[in-house]
């Protein structure tokens, strides 16, 4: 399905200054993986105004619907929000296979997975975002510090990644109290609000079920 996907062979090779013109020789340090409309990005762009953000997204129709959103968001003559959304940027790419060809070894401090597809089925479970050896490319991409916010409103979903990193010896979970006192709380906010996703699920009622985790500092 992704043969039409490019990939950079090391992150020596992505030239970030196509997805941020402006900010040259910088590189993202937030990424959303599966942004699906760009909800996400265009709340945190103007938060963050001096970080890059990327989002990452497999479908193309709406890969070029973020990059449409925000470029009108850029171009807008009386835009005033902080970073003029400068800052944000989307990619078409699999984020299931070769994040790290992407990004350098913690390059990121925040990583997010909001929404996630559920893959209901037990034979289908593989093809969930999270899983232990995807864990560790996120464990290598992420900073120790760093923080990978999650959010579903499917609640077996949100049991197997609490299951998942809970297991895996480089994370830690993060309760809403230690966030909101360690400056994170505009960002869980945004994660339960921002997306497309999450306003859906707030029209029908749902449930959303938050796990959030620090990366853990590599053992000596
Ligand atoms: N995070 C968004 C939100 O909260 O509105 C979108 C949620 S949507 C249910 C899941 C998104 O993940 C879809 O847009 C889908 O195309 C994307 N996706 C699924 N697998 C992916 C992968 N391997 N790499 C990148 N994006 C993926």
């Amino acid at each position: 399905s992704d043969h039409a996907l490019e990939y950079p062979t090391s992150p020596a090779d992505m030239d970030w200054t196509v997805h941020y013109p402006e900010l040259n020789g910088r590189k993202p340090e937030f990424a959303d993986v599966g942004c699906g409309f760009g909800g996400l990005l265009v709340a945190l762009g103007p938060l963050f105004p001096d970080t890059l953000i990327l989002g990452m997204e497999i479908r193309t129709q709406v890969t070029q619907y973020v990059e449409d959103r925000i470029a009108a968001l850029r171009a807008q003559p009386e835009q005033t929000a902080p970073g003029g959304y400068k800052n944000i940027s989307v990619i078409r790419a699999n984020a299931m296979k070769f994040l790290p060809n992407f990004f350098d070894k913690h390059q990121l401090s925040k990583l997010f997975f909001l929404f996630p597809d559920p893959h209901f089925k037990a034979r289908k479970h593989k093809a969930r975002i999270i899983s232990s050896t995807l864990l560790a490319e996120y464990a290598y991409v992420l900073r120790p510090g760093g923080v990978v916010y999650t959010i579903t409103d499917v609640r077996d979903l949100h049991e197997w990644m609490v299951k998942h990193f809970d297991e895996f010896p480089l994370f830690e979970r993060m309760d809403e109290d230690v966030l909101e006192k360690e400056g994170h709380g505009d960002v869980v906010q945004a994660v339960r609000t921002a997306t497309e996703e999450g306003k859906k699920v707030e029209r029908n009622s749902g449930d959303k079920f938050l796990a959030c985790y620090r990366r853990l500092p590599d053992p000596i």
